[in-house]
């Protein structure tokens, strides 16, 4: 879990010796910028497959050693940079899939004139091409001026009206909001809080249209104050980074984990029940439990508290958390390092 080898990047050595070192060193750099760009890239274009030839040639011709130092910072940024263009690309679909369902709902009960069915096709289509959510949103103002062109009567059509405006909504200002600021953590290169105020929408809006069932786990690091006072804050910015990878390593891919403030996490688990999911909590729960650091001559450990919460009919988002939330301090009052249930 944690780096137990003192890093040696910093030595410089002289002669021979040191030529050895700096083509070992360049040829570590190449390696994973070279991978990094590579994933970064359709394995279409004809760069991907040069740059990934590259990379096999200087692999085999150098053998260079694991990372550490610049290197594992480089190859982190990449992490970093894949997970928030993927982490982006979800997001618009979702943007896309809500203006477009409500758009077809309001289209199918207020398609009165041949012209309103026109102008709703061509700023569907347009939303379907769009590849901004800029774009997307504008288009919306669009349609809404088309609705407020035809004639309200029906109260289907007044409620779907409503509905859509206040989707469209709060969706634009929670989308302000997250579209300048970044989706990764940079100290633990997990999704941010800002994602998951991203991603509890989408599986809020999932559940309730086709009962895809999902469950939270908040999870919170023990005694960390303590920790901190103990070792440093930079020790404990390490605990920071190997909890997170270790809950990471615990998942499934479908799985997404999110730092949700200082030493707080918030897992996503979708297409799971109870039982399960209760299962994994206590696998996270164990994993973190048995890993540790060496400082000097002591093992350093740490362990977490979980709640788990799965998603209700009629809930909100904030309800979720919330009970999530509460059955972690349940764990914390009940003695810590284990996992209790929401009611
Ligand atoms: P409990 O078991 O009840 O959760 O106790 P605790 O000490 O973990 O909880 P408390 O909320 O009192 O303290 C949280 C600590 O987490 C305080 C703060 O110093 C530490 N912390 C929060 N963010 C960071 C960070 O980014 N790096 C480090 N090193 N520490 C952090
Ligand atoms: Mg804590
Ligand atoms: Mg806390």
């Amino acid at each position: 879990m944690f780096d137990k080898k003192k890093n040696d990047e910093n030595k410089i050595p002289n002669g021979t010796e040191a030529t050895k070192e700096f083509n070992e060193r360049v040829s570590r750099l190449l390696v994973v910028c070279l991978d990094g760009i590579c994933q970064m890239i359709p394995q279409k274009e004809a760069l991907y497959s040069a740059l990934k030839n590259l990379g096999d040639v200087v692999r085999k011709a150098t053998r260079p050693k694991p990372l550490a130092g610049m290197g594992k910072d480089i190859e982190d940024f990449f992490k970093r940079q894949i997970l928030e263009t993927s982490f982006r690309a979800t997001k618009n679909e979702t943007v896309m899939q809500i203006v477009l369902d409500l758009s077809e709902t309001i289209q199918q009960i207020a398609s009165t004139t041949d012209d309103f069915d026109h102008k709703m096709e061509t700023s569907m289509e347009g939303i379907q091409a769009a590849s901004t959510i800029e774009d997307i949103l504008s288009l919306k103002d669009g349609i809404l001026q088309e609705i407020v062109k035809v004639r309200v009567n029906s109260q289907s059509l007044k409620s779907a009206v409503t509905e859509y405006k206040k989707t469209t909504q709060s969706l634009s200002v929670k989308l302000e909001e997250t579209e300048a600021k970044a989706l990764v953590d940079s100290l633990t290169n997990v999704l941010n809080r800002n994602a998951y105020n991203m991603k509890i929408i989408q599986m809020m809006r999932e559940f309730s249209q086709t009962k895809n069932y999902f469950c939270l786990l908040v999870l919170d690091i023990d005694h960390f104050k303590k920790f901190n006072d103990n070792y440093g804050h930079k020790a404990g910015d390490r605990v920071l980074k190997s909890v997170a990878a270790s809950v990471q390593d615990s998942l499934r891919a479908s799985d997404l984990v999110f730092r949700y403030g200082g030493e707080e996490f918030v897992v996503v688990l979708s297409g799971i029940q109870e039982d399960n999911a209760l299962k994994l909590a206590e696998k996270i729960r164990k994993d973190v439990e048995k890993e540790y650091f060496v400082d000097k001559d002591q093992k350093l450990k740490v362990t977490i508290s979980l709640g788990v919460a799965c998603v209700k009919e009629g809930e909100s988002e904030i309800e979720l958390f919330e009970r999530a939330d509460k059955a972690m301090y349940v764990a914390k009052s009940k003695g810590r390092n284990r996992v209790e249930i929401a009611e």
